[in-house]
């Protein structure tokens, strides 16, 4: 590959540097691909990993300790699947409720449920309140702020790190200022950067003193198994750690299959310290007789156990790994010698972030559009879409093939590198 420190050179030679990327450009768009890095979806060869649930539980079969799940009943979910997913997600089985397909229809109820009635240790329902806050470690899941910015939470942003958001920043807003309700995190393999909270950080968060008496800490472990390496980071016990700091309420913790086995078909769980969890099943059990039992008994009988889970998520490390390593490798062979950008090399997760020259992230999107591939909009990943240094992207490489993977990414590079030169003609 022929690096050149795009920094260093001479205005003339970025005249001649524009030259050449522009004709590597039009090259490419002549290409006419059709590509899409956006959202982090499993490629169909993962969904065909779970293909055996179609099957079951099979005809006969719909009973678990006692519980048919054919009728009515049990809120709490399937004891067996909870059973497996408490030991996985480090959470008591009695804690743990097992739900429908979609744990951010948790996030968004128990948002809503805040909102209206009020958590057991606030003083009114948080619509009653001037203003409610929330604090984003950014980059963060845009579907996350989506939800606190449709109720008209305020956001306020705060860097993430590689071991979890800055804790300075945190203490001192949360002591502050009572209007502070929530922070919104993704502590294993964060979307998009890959961080995993650490034990120290996660201590922290449990254990600051919040000026709102019911801060709470949406703790959406969604990737918990989704490891990319050998050894997975565990899942920290933080219901643990916040019952002995005393603030065993603060931590709300979500998961689901649904990067597991079928997207939008699994189950999600919802895990909390016991007043918690009878609060949100008194608000729950008033829009739902219960959830869907037969699923979570497929699902049961498909893992069987927590080591099922583990089994099965090293066969999706086995397809996702090499696309990863494949972006990683690009990025690394026609970036990094430029000094144009710098990403993240995550351990787990769907998402590798990439950060480009500050201010041309939009840039390198619109590009990449015109060539045909399409990446997550610049500052999706930040609260109302704003990225302040216009400098981020988050990279999706799961969904595509691999040969897609190689043939976007080498086009990302060359957009990234032609809005570089732009920047600097
Ligand atoms: N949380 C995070 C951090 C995610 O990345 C995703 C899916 N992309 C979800 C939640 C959505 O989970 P579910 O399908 O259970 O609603």
């Amino acid at each position: 590959s022929s690096q050149v420190a795009i920094e260093t050179l001479s205005p003339a030679e970025i005249v001649v540097e524009h030259e050449k990327l522009s004709a590597k450009y039009t090259e490419l768009k002549t290409r006419g691909l059709s590509l899409d890095l956006t959202r982090g979806k499993p490629a169909p060869a993962q969904l065909d990993l779970s293909n055996a649930l179609l099957g079951l539980p099979g005809d006969g079969d719909f009973t678990d300790a006692g519980t048919d799940t054919r009728n009515y009943g049990g809120t709490a979910g399937l004891p067996g699947l909870r059973a497996i997913f408490a030991e996985l997600l480090n959470v008591p089985v009695a804690q743990l409720l097992a739900g429908n397909n979609a744990s951010l229809e948790i996030m968004h109820d128990l948002i809503v449920f805040a909102l209206l009635h009020g958590t057991p240790d606030s003083e009114r329902p948080w619509s009653k309140e001037p203003v409610v806050k929330f604090l984003a470690p950014t980059p963060g899941y845009d579907r996350h702020f989506a939800i606190t910015e449709s109720f008209g939470i305020e956001m306020i942003p705060v860097p993430l790190g590689h071991d979890g958001p800055d804790m300075d920043v945190v203490r001192a807003l949360v002591a502050a200022d009572p209007a502070i309700k929530g922070i919104w995190t993704v502590p294993t393999y964060a979307n998009p950067s890959g961080a995993v909270y650490s034990e120290e950080v996660t201590r922290a968060l449990v254990e600051m003193e919040t000026a709102a008496p019911d801060f709470r800490i949406f703790w959406d472990n969604a990737y918990a198994v989704h490891t990319l390496v050998e050894n997975g980071a565990p899942a920290l016990d933080i219901l643990g750690f916040a019952a002995e700091a005393g603030h065993p309420n603060r931590p709300l913790i979500l998961a689901s299959t649904s990067k597991i086995t079928f997207a939008g078909a699994g189950v999600s769980f919802f895990g909390a310290s016991a007043e918690n969890i009878a609060w949100y099943t008194t608000h729950y059990s008033k829009k739902s007789i219960g959830p869907d039992k037969v699923n979570q008994l497929r699902h049961l009988r498909f893992f069987s156990d927590a080591d099922g889970v583990r089994a099965h998520m090293a066969k999706h490390r086995a397809i996702l790994a090499p696309k990863f390593d494949l972006v990683l490798s690009i990025l690394d062979e026609r970036l990094a010698g430029a000094g144009v950008a710098t990403w993240t090399r995550p351990e787990g997760g769907y998402f590798i972030s990439l950060d480009v020259v500050p201010g041309t992230a939009k840039r390198v999107v619109e590009l990449a559009k015109e060539a045909g591939i399409a990446l997550t909009g610049a500052g999706s990943a930040y609260p109302y879409g704003n990225d302040p240094l216009n400098t981020n992207i988050r990279l999706a490489p799961s969904f595509p093939s691999i040969e897609d993977v190689a043939a976007s990414m080498d086009g990302v590079a060359t957009c990234v590198l032609l809005a570089a030169v732009e920047a600097r003609l």
